[in-house]
């Protein structure tokens, strides 16, 4: 495990090289983890060329001693910011990175004004983000188990899907499930959309019963030793007119479209570009509403993201979703989502729930 946490503080610091930066300054409580283990809500690790030091308030003495790697543990007893400040109290002139996309206004402001002049300030973004985006194999065992565990559920949940039960009661079902099963949560709020309701690509569960004749979109996920997976399954209430049955083909037929395209150095927009162009054919473009995947890791949303104008290439090691869909305002939607780990000749499913149109 230390050898891990090793190879990551190692290739963070190369950045701080290139970068010519002294001092980063980690606040993304994901990146804290990935970085060092710790699983607190509070804490900053400052990570400088031959040290790296968590800073966390009291709450979590024994908590971080347990789990930090490789890190000094420093417990601040006000402000973690005036513990950063009093760390580099004393140094000569540096420059200070930090997380751009983490940082409030209000913190900035408090650093500058804590740090003093000797301090240079440079917000920088995407830095852990980027190691991130390829897992190890340690991670894609995590990510194999969490994707095996939602599937699992599904399948315990389906005869539960019938007209008058509530999406909310179904978004528990779920949820109960995931976390009976280990999962340390949900990824996020389970979505149960049905009827008119599945037009919204990110319908949370409400009070309104399930009926007859229904499009029902179901978008879930579990959180599983640190690592998200994310689910999306749609069934229909009841014999499937020829329409559904059609645009249902067309969403599966784009998600095969997009698996297709998945292996290392193929730029993301193409694999958006192969589901948009399968549902084009079918004359549904225009209800494809948003990107066709996003990388999935510690969050639910990660680098890489599969949409369109996105250049960045693929790599082995990276763990995506391919989750087109369609959005028929006022008469419902479809998507089928499952998660990839891309590898060198190709990608591996981590999904494993069925992907026919179910008729309940
Ligand atoms: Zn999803
Ligand atoms: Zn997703």
């Amino acid at each position: 495990m230390p050898a891990l946490y090793r190879q990551r503080l190692q290739a963070l610091r190369g950045q701080l090289e290139r970068h010519r930066v002294e001092a980063f300054l980690v606040t993304h409580l994901p990146n804290i983890f990935y970085l060092c283990g710790f699983t607190g809500s509070s804490g900053a690790l400052l990570v400088e060329p031959d040290s790296a030091t968590l800073i966390t308030d009291r709450r979590y003495t024994t908590q971080a001693r347990d789990e930090v790697h490789l890190a000094r543990v420093r417990i601040a007893s006000r402000g973690l910011l005036e513990a950063v400040a009093g760390l580099l109290a004393g140094r000569r002139r540096l420059t200070l990175a930090f997380e751009a996309a983490h940082v409030t206004v209000a913190q900035r402001a408090e650093l500058a004004r804590r740090l003093g002049r000797r301090v240079r300030l440079r917000g920088v973004a995407g830095w852990v983000e980027a190691l991130r985006a390829r897992k190890d194999a340690d991670e894609l065992e995590r990510m194999r188990a969490a994707a095996a565990l939602a599937s699992q559920v599904w399948t315990e949940v389906l005869p539960l899907v019938r007209p008058g039960v509530r999406e909310l009661e179904l978004a528990a079902e779920i949820e109960y499930r995931m976390r009976r099963a280990g999962a340390s949560g949900p990824a996020f709020d389970t979505i149960v959309a049905s009827g008119p309701r599945a037009a919204l690509p990110h319908g949370r569960a409400t009070a309104k019963p399930l009926q007859k004749n229904e499009l029902v979109v179901f978008d879930w996920g579990a959180i599983l030793r640190g690592y998200c997976s994310d689910l999306t399954r749609t069934v229909f209430l009841g014999r499937a007119p020829a329409r559904i049955r059609k645009w249902y083909d067309a969403v599966r037929e784009a998600q095969q479209a997009a698996f297709a395209m998945l292996r290392p150095g193929v730029a993301a927009k193409a694999v958006d570009a192969a589901a948009r162009g399968v549902l084009r054919q079918h004359g549904l473009a225009r209800y494809f509403t948003h990107s066709t995947g996003h990388g999935l890791g510690l969050e639910v949303h990660e680098e890489p993201r599969l949409a369109r104008g996105q250049k960045t290439r693929l790599e082995a090691g990276q763990v995506v979703t391919i989750e087109p869909g369609v959005y028929l305002p006022g008469i419902g939607g479809i998507r089928i989502e499952d998660d990839l780990a891309i590898a060198p000749g190709g990608a591996t499913q981590l999904t494993h729930a069925p992907r026919e149109l179910l008729e309940l």
